[in-house]
Protein backbone atom coordinates (compact mmCIF):
# COMPACT_ATOMS: atom_id res chain seq x y z
CA UNK A 1 0.00 0.00 0.00
CA UNK A 2 2.91 2.40 1.07
CA UNK A 3 4.35 1.43 -2.16
CA UNK A 4 1.49 2.44 -4.14
CA UNK A 5 1.26 5.52 -2.92
CA UNK A 6 4.89 6.08 -3.53
CA UNK A 7 4.63 5.26 -6.58
CA UNK A 8 1.96 7.62 -7.34
CA UNK A 9 3.54 10.42 -5.81
CA UNK A 10 6.58 9.74 -7.95
CA UNK A 11 4.64 10.16 -11.04
CA UNK A 12 2.54 13.05 -9.70
CA UNK A 13 6.22 15.25 -9.50
CA UNK A 14 6.94 14.06 -12.66
CA UNK A 15 3.71 15.26 -14.30
CA UNK A 16 4.56 18.67 -12.14
CA UNK A 17 8.09 19.08 -14.10
CA UNK A 18 6.45 18.15 -17.54
CA UNK A 19 4.21 20.43 -17.48
CA UNK A 20 7.33 23.13 -16.39
CA UNK A 21 9.07 22.44 -18.73
CA UNK A 22 6.46 21.81 -21.26
CA UNK A 23 4.98 25.61 -20.14
CA UNK A 24 8.53 26.81 -20.57
CA UNK A 25 8.97 26.06 -24.18
CA UNK A 26 5.75 26.81 -25.48
CA UNK A 27 6.51 30.35 -23.88
CA UNK A 28 9.63 30.59 -26.34
CA UNK A 29 12.19 29.49 -23.13
CA UNK A 30 14.89 26.74 -24.18
CA UNK A 31 15.11 23.13 -21.52
CA UNK A 32 18.96 22.61 -20.75
CA UNK A 33 21.26 19.36 -21.59
CA UNK A 34 20.40 18.17 -17.94
CA UNK A 35 16.59 18.62 -18.11
CA UNK A 36 16.49 16.95 -21.97
CA UNK A 37 18.26 13.96 -20.47
CA UNK A 38 15.97 13.39 -17.33
CA UNK A 39 13.20 13.56 -20.40
CA UNK A 40 14.72 10.73 -22.49
CA UNK A 41 15.16 8.58 -19.29
CA UNK A 42 11.67 8.61 -18.47
CA UNK A 43 9.98 5.36 -18.09
CA UNK A 44 6.73 4.69 -17.53
CA UNK A 45 3.99 5.28 -19.80
CA UNK A 46 2.60 7.59 -17.84
CA UNK A 47 5.45 9.88 -17.99
CA UNK A 48 5.82 9.34 -21.71
CA UNK A 49 2.31 10.17 -22.56
CA UNK A 50 2.23 13.51 -20.61
CA UNK A 51 5.02 14.13 -22.86
CA UNK A 52 3.64 13.31 -25.87
CA UNK A 53 0.92 15.58 -24.91
CA UNK A 54 3.28 18.82 -24.16
CA UNK A 55 5.12 18.13 -27.85
CA UNK A 56 1.71 17.97 -29.21
CA UNK A 57 1.10 21.51 -27.71
CA UNK A 58 4.12 22.18 -28.92
CA UNK A 59 4.12 21.39 -32.19
CA UNK A 60 0.81 23.17 -32.61
CA UNK A 61 1.99 26.06 -30.99
CA UNK A 62 5.02 26.55 -33.75
CA UNK A 63 3.45 24.51 -36.30
CA UNK A 64 -0.09 24.88 -36.66
CA UNK A 65 -1.66 21.91 -38.24
CA UNK A 66 0.41 22.28 -41.71
CA UNK A 67 2.06 18.63 -42.07
CA UNK A 68 5.88 19.17 -44.63
CA UNK A 69 5.48 16.36 -47.06
CA UNK A 70 9.01 15.39 -48.74
CA UNK A 71 9.91 12.65 -51.43
CA UNK A 72 12.88 11.40 -52.28
CA UNK A 73 14.47 10.08 -55.77
CA UNK A 74 17.41 7.65 -55.48
CA UNK A 75 19.31 9.29 -58.06
CA UNK A 76 22.57 7.49 -58.48
CA UNK A 77 21.82 3.74 -56.42
CA UNK A 78 24.68 1.57 -54.63
CA UNK A 79 28.81 0.81 -55.28
CA UNK A 80 28.90 3.86 -52.62
CA UNK A 81 32.49 4.12 -51.41
CA UNK A 82 31.71 5.04 -47.49
CA UNK A 83 31.03 1.89 -45.17
CA UNK A 84 28.23 3.86 -43.05
CA UNK A 85 27.16 0.39 -41.29
CA UNK A 86 23.52 1.16 -41.52
CA UNK A 87 22.97 1.53 -45.42
CA UNK A 88 22.36 -1.04 -47.99
CA UNK A 89 23.64 1.09 -50.54
CA UNK A 90 27.61 0.76 -49.23
CA UNK A 91 29.75 -1.32 -51.60
CA UNK A 92 31.53 -2.33 -48.05
CA UNK A 93 28.45 -5.31 -47.75
CA UNK A 94 26.79 -7.56 -50.01
CA UNK A 95 23.55 -6.55 -50.25
CA UNK A 96 21.78 -6.73 -53.36
CA UNK A 97 20.43 -3.11 -53.41
CA UNK A 98 20.19 -2.31 -56.62
CA UNK A 99 23.39 -0.32 -58.61
CA UNK A 100 23.03 2.67 -61.26
CA UNK A 101 24.70 6.19 -62.44
CA UNK A 102 23.51 9.62 -62.49
CA UNK A 103 19.38 9.45 -63.61
CA UNK A 104 18.29 10.57 -67.12
CA UNK A 105 15.68 13.53 -66.69
CA UNK A 106 12.88 11.04 -66.97
CA UNK A 107 12.73 10.09 -63.65
CA UNK A 108 13.18 13.22 -62.26
CA UNK A 109 9.94 14.08 -64.45
CA UNK A 110 7.86 11.76 -63.20
CA UNK A 111 9.13 12.22 -59.75
CA UNK A 112 7.74 15.86 -59.88
CA UNK A 113 4.41 14.36 -61.92
CA UNK A 114 3.78 12.23 -58.71
CA UNK A 115 4.40 15.00 -55.93
CA UNK A 116 2.69 17.51 -57.70
CA UNK A 117 -0.82 15.20 -57.87
CA UNK A 118 -0.17 14.28 -53.62
CA UNK A 119 0.64 17.95 -52.77
CA UNK A 120 3.93 16.79 -51.78
CA UNK A 121 6.06 20.37 -50.90
CA UNK A 122 9.42 19.09 -52.01
CA UNK A 123 11.54 16.10 -53.84
CA UNK A 124 14.58 15.16 -53.18
CA UNK A 125 17.52 14.31 -55.56
CA UNK A 126 19.45 11.59 -53.36
CA UNK A 127 23.15 10.14 -54.61
CA UNK A 128 24.90 7.24 -52.95
CA UNK A 129 28.70 8.76 -53.29
CA UNK A 130 31.04 10.05 -50.80
CA UNK A 131 30.68 13.81 -52.16
CA UNK A 132 30.67 16.16 -55.12
CA UNK A 133 33.17 17.87 -56.70
CA UNK A 134 33.47 20.57 -59.29
CA UNK A 135 33.29 18.89 -62.85
CA UNK A 136 30.71 16.94 -65.37
CA UNK A 137 28.61 15.36 -62.51
CA UNK A 138 27.97 18.79 -60.94
CA UNK A 139 26.66 20.14 -64.37
CA UNK A 140 24.56 17.05 -64.76
CA UNK A 141 23.55 17.92 -61.25
CA UNK A 142 22.91 21.12 -61.39
CA UNK A 143 20.53 20.31 -65.13
CA UNK A 144 18.54 18.36 -63.11
CA UNK A 145 17.60 20.63 -60.45
CA UNK A 146 17.44 23.58 -63.30
CA UNK A 147 14.52 20.92 -64.91
CA UNK A 148 12.62 19.91 -61.47
CA UNK A 149 12.69 23.48 -61.13
CA UNK A 150 10.90 24.30 -64.40
CA UNK A 151 8.09 21.84 -63.54
CA UNK A 152 7.19 24.42 -60.73
CA UNK A 153 5.46 20.96 -59.13
CA UNK A 154 7.73 20.62 -56.30
CA UNK A 155 11.00 22.05 -54.80
CA UNK A 156 13.93 20.58 -55.78
CA UNK A 157 16.20 19.71 -52.71
CA UNK A 158 19.10 17.48 -53.17
CA UNK A 159 21.08 14.93 -50.80
CA UNK A 160 24.63 14.79 -52.95
CA UNK A 161 27.02 13.73 -49.85
CA UNK A 162 29.59 15.79 -48.49
CA UNK A 163 30.92 19.32 -50.18
CA UNK A 164 34.66 20.37 -49.95
CA UNK A 165 34.68 23.47 -51.71
CA UNK A 166 32.18 26.84 -51.39
CA UNK A 167 31.93 27.02 -55.18
CA UNK A 168 30.32 23.65 -55.03
CA UNK A 169 27.76 24.86 -53.03
CA UNK A 170 27.45 27.94 -54.65
CA UNK A 171 26.61 26.77 -57.82
CA UNK A 172 23.99 24.55 -56.52
CA UNK A 173 22.30 27.27 -55.03
CA UNK A 174 23.18 29.13 -58.19
CA UNK A 175 20.68 26.10 -59.92
CA UNK A 176 18.16 26.14 -57.39
CA UNK A 177 18.81 24.04 -54.44
CA UNK A 178 16.82 25.57 -52.01
CA UNK A 179 17.37 22.95 -49.31
CA UNK A 180 20.08 20.37 -48.47
CA UNK A 181 19.82 17.02 -46.97
CA UNK A 182 22.34 16.09 -45.04
CA UNK A 183 22.15 13.98 -41.94
CA UNK A 184 24.75 13.94 -38.69
CA UNK A 185 23.24 10.55 -38.13
CA UNK A 186 24.07 10.16 -34.56
CA UNK A 187 26.42 12.38 -31.59
CA UNK A 188 29.77 13.06 -32.30
CA UNK A 189 30.95 10.58 -29.52
CA UNK A 190 28.50 7.56 -31.67
CA UNK A 191 29.81 8.45 -35.14
CA UNK A 192 32.42 6.60 -35.52
CA UNK A 193 30.51 3.48 -34.47
CA UNK A 194 28.28 4.08 -38.05
CA UNK A 195 31.25 5.27 -40.04
CA UNK A 196 34.64 5.30 -40.45
CA UNK A 197 35.22 6.75 -44.03
CA UNK A 198 34.91 10.16 -43.04
CA UNK A 199 34.57 11.73 -40.00
CA UNK A 200 31.66 13.97 -37.67
CA UNK A 201 33.91 16.93 -38.56
CA UNK A 202 33.57 16.52 -42.19
CA UNK A 203 29.82 16.35 -42.23
CA UNK A 204 30.00 20.02 -40.10
CA UNK A 205 31.90 21.37 -42.87
CA UNK A 206 29.83 20.36 -45.48
CA UNK A 207 26.72 21.84 -43.58
CA UNK A 208 28.97 25.36 -43.20
CA UNK A 209 29.42 25.50 -46.93
CA UNK A 210 26.09 25.14 -47.34
CA UNK A 211 24.80 27.90 -44.84
CA UNK A 212 27.37 30.21 -46.32
CA UNK A 213 25.57 29.57 -49.84
CA UNK A 214 22.42 30.39 -48.42
CA UNK A 215 20.92 26.67 -48.49
CA UNK A 216 18.63 25.43 -45.94
CA UNK A 217 19.60 22.74 -44.10
CA UNK A 218 17.82 19.08 -43.46
CA UNK A 219 19.64 17.38 -40.91
CA UNK A 220 19.00 14.63 -38.80
CA UNK A 221 19.95 11.08 -38.13
CA UNK A 222 19.01 7.83 -37.40
CA UNK A 223 17.63 6.00 -34.21
CA UNK A 224 18.10 2.29 -33.05
CA UNK A 225 21.28 1.51 -34.07
CA UNK A 226 22.79 0.89 -30.76
CA UNK A 227 23.00 4.67 -29.27
CA UNK A 228 22.42 5.60 -25.77
CA UNK A 229 19.76 8.03 -24.67
CA UNK A 230 22.07 10.45 -23.92
CA UNK A 231 23.41 9.93 -27.47
CA UNK A 232 20.13 11.25 -28.84
CA UNK A 233 19.74 14.03 -26.66
CA UNK A 234 23.04 15.21 -27.57
CA UNK A 235 22.69 14.89 -31.42
CA UNK A 236 19.18 17.10 -31.45
CA UNK A 237 21.73 19.59 -29.26
CA UNK A 238 24.02 19.16 -32.52
CA UNK A 239 21.31 19.74 -34.90
CA UNK A 240 20.13 22.88 -32.61
CA UNK A 241 23.82 24.42 -33.16
CA UNK A 242 23.97 24.03 -36.85
CA UNK A 243 20.60 25.57 -36.87
CA UNK A 244 18.75 22.70 -39.30
CA UNK A 245 15.51 23.98 -40.85
CA UNK A 246 14.08 20.61 -41.02
CA UNK A 247 15.04 17.66 -38.54
CA UNK A 248 14.72 14.05 -40.06
CA UNK A 249 14.64 11.02 -37.52
CA UNK A 250 14.93 7.84 -39.43
CA UNK A 251 14.32 4.65 -37.11
CA UNK A 252 16.92 1.87 -38.03
CA UNK A 253 15.40 -0.87 -40.57
CA UNK A 254 18.22 -3.26 -39.95
CA UNK A 255 19.33 -4.32 -43.70
CA UNK A 256 20.71 -8.02 -44.21
CA UNK A 257 24.11 -8.05 -44.70
CA UNK A 258 25.34 -4.65 -43.16
CA UNK A 259 26.79 -4.91 -39.70
CA UNK A 260 23.79 -3.26 -37.95
CA UNK A 261 21.19 -6.94 -39.35
CA UNK A 262 20.66 -7.55 -36.52
CA UNK A 263 20.18 -4.84 -34.23
CA UNK A 264 17.25 -5.03 -32.15
CA UNK A 265 14.28 -2.55 -33.02
CA UNK A 266 13.62 0.27 -30.48
CA UNK A 267 10.06 -0.23 -28.63
CA UNK A 268 7.51 1.87 -30.61
CA UNK A 269 7.38 4.16 -26.95
CA UNK A 270 10.85 4.50 -27.09
CA UNK A 271 10.40 6.21 -30.54
CA UNK A 272 7.83 8.60 -29.70
CA UNK A 273 9.72 9.60 -26.06
CA UNK A 274 12.69 10.16 -28.50
CA UNK A 275 10.30 12.24 -30.89
CA UNK A 276 8.89 14.15 -28.17
CA UNK A 277 12.32 15.42 -26.97
CA UNK A 278 13.29 16.46 -29.98
CA UNK A 279 9.85 18.71 -30.09
CA UNK A 280 10.81 20.07 -26.66
CA UNK A 281 14.63 20.94 -28.11
CA UNK A 282 14.02 21.72 -31.59
CA UNK A 283 10.53 23.44 -31.21
CA UNK A 284 10.51 25.86 -33.99
CA UNK A 285 12.24 23.28 -36.58
CA UNK A 286 10.27 20.16 -38.68
CA UNK A 287 10.69 17.32 -37.34
CA UNK A 288 9.75 14.76 -39.83
CA UNK A 289 9.89 11.27 -39.61
CA UNK A 290 11.46 9.57 -42.30
CA UNK A 291 13.03 5.78 -42.99
CA UNK A 292 12.03 3.30 -40.96
CA UNK A 293 8.75 4.71 -40.09
CA UNK A 294 5.99 1.90 -41.27
CA UNK A 295 8.24 -0.98 -40.35
CA UNK A 296 9.11 0.41 -36.74
CA UNK A 297 5.72 2.21 -35.93
CA UNK A 298 3.21 -0.18 -37.76
CA UNK A 299 -0.33 1.02 -35.88
CA UNK A 300 1.08 3.38 -33.76
CA UNK A 301 2.23 5.69 -37.19
CA UNK A 302 0.01 8.24 -36.08
CA UNK A 303 1.08 8.80 -32.85
CA UNK A 304 4.33 10.90 -34.47
CA UNK A 305 2.29 13.47 -34.18
CA UNK A 306 0.95 13.77 -31.14
CA UNK A 307 4.61 13.22 -30.23
CA UNK A 308 5.60 16.37 -32.14
CA UNK A 309 6.28 15.34 -35.45
CA UNK A 310 5.22 18.42 -37.99
CA UNK A 311 6.81 16.46 -41.82
CA UNK A 312 6.61 13.05 -43.40
CA UNK A 313 8.43 11.41 -45.81
CA UNK A 314 6.27 9.83 -47.81
CA UNK A 315 6.77 7.52 -50.89
CA UNK A 316 9.04 4.73 -50.67
CA UNK A 317 12.65 5.09 -49.46
CA UNK A 318 15.66 4.92 -50.97
CA UNK A 319 16.27 0.94 -50.74
CA UNK A 320 13.01 0.01 -48.50
CA UNK A 321 9.59 0.65 -48.92
CA UNK A 322 6.64 2.79 -47.20
CA UNK A 323 2.98 2.77 -47.74
CA UNK A 324 1.28 4.25 -49.59
CA UNK A 325 0.96 7.78 -49.89
CA UNK A 326 -2.65 7.91 -50.04
CA UNK A 327 -2.71 5.94 -46.62
CA UNK A 328 -0.72 8.68 -45.32
CA UNK A 329 -2.86 11.41 -46.89
CA UNK A 330 -5.83 9.54 -45.50
CA UNK A 331 -3.83 9.55 -41.95
CA UNK A 332 -3.16 13.22 -41.96
CA UNK A 333 -7.29 14.31 -43.22
CA UNK A 334 -8.50 11.72 -40.10
CA UNK A 335 -6.24 13.40 -37.86
CA UNK A 336 -7.20 16.87 -39.49
CA UNK A 337 -4.13 17.87 -40.22
CA UNK A 338 -3.16 19.55 -43.31
CA UNK A 339 -0.38 18.72 -46.18
CA UNK A 340 -0.38 22.33 -47.11
CA UNK A 341 2.70 23.51 -45.55
CA UNK A 342 3.95 26.33 -48.16
CA UNK A 343 1.85 29.06 -46.11
CA UNK A 344 4.22 28.45 -43.01
CA UNK A 345 7.62 28.06 -44.95
CA UNK A 346 10.91 28.37 -42.96
CA UNK A 347 10.57 32.03 -41.71
CA UNK A 348 9.04 30.79 -38.31
CA UNK A 349 12.48 29.26 -37.83
CA UNK A 350 15.65 30.81 -35.65
CA UNK A 351 18.45 30.85 -37.67
CA UNK A 352 21.44 30.02 -35.17
CA UNK A 353 25.05 29.62 -35.91
CA UNK A 354 27.31 29.18 -39.30
CA UNK A 355 27.10 25.30 -39.30
CA UNK A 356 30.05 25.03 -37.55
CA UNK A 357 28.39 22.92 -34.52
CA UNK A 358 29.51 24.76 -31.56
CA UNK A 359 26.91 25.32 -29.17
CA UNK A 360 28.16 28.95 -27.89
CA UNK A 361 28.91 30.01 -31.33
CA UNK A 362 28.36 33.96 -31.52
CA UNK A 363 28.44 33.94 -35.03
CA UNK A 364 25.49 35.61 -36.53
CA UNK A 365 23.76 33.09 -39.07
CA UNK A 366 24.75 33.34 -42.44
CA UNK A 367 22.03 32.29 -43.95
CA UNK A 368 19.14 34.38 -42.92
CA UNK A 369 16.54 34.57 -45.49
S1 LIG B 1 24.72 6.56 -46.15
FE1 LIG B 1 25.34 7.67 -48.00
S2 LIG B 1 27.56 7.94 -47.76
FE2 LIG B 1 26.97 6.32 -46.33
S3 LIG B 1 27.26 4.39 -47.49
FE3 LIG B 1 25.11 5.00 -47.77
S4 LIG B 1 25.08 6.17 -49.66
FE4 LIG B 1 27.22 6.07 -48.99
Amino acid sequence: MLSTMMAQLVDVKNHGKISTLGERVLGGGSISRDEALWLVNLESSADILDLLSWANRIREQFKGNKIHLCSIVNAKAGACSENCSFCAQSSHYQTGSPKYGFVDPEPVAEAADEAGKNGVTAVGLVAAWKGLNEGPLLDEVCDRVRELTATGKTRPDVSLGLIKSQRVADRLKEAGVECYGHNLESSRRFFPQTCTTHTFDDRLETIGHLKKAGIKICSGGIIGMGETREDRRDLAFELKAIGANVVPVNILNPIPGTPFAKNDPLPVMEILKTIACFRFILPRQEIMIAGGRTVNLRDAQSMIFMAGASALMVGNYLTTLNQPVEKDLQMLKDLGLDPGWDSHGFSDQEETGCGCGTESCETEAVNSV
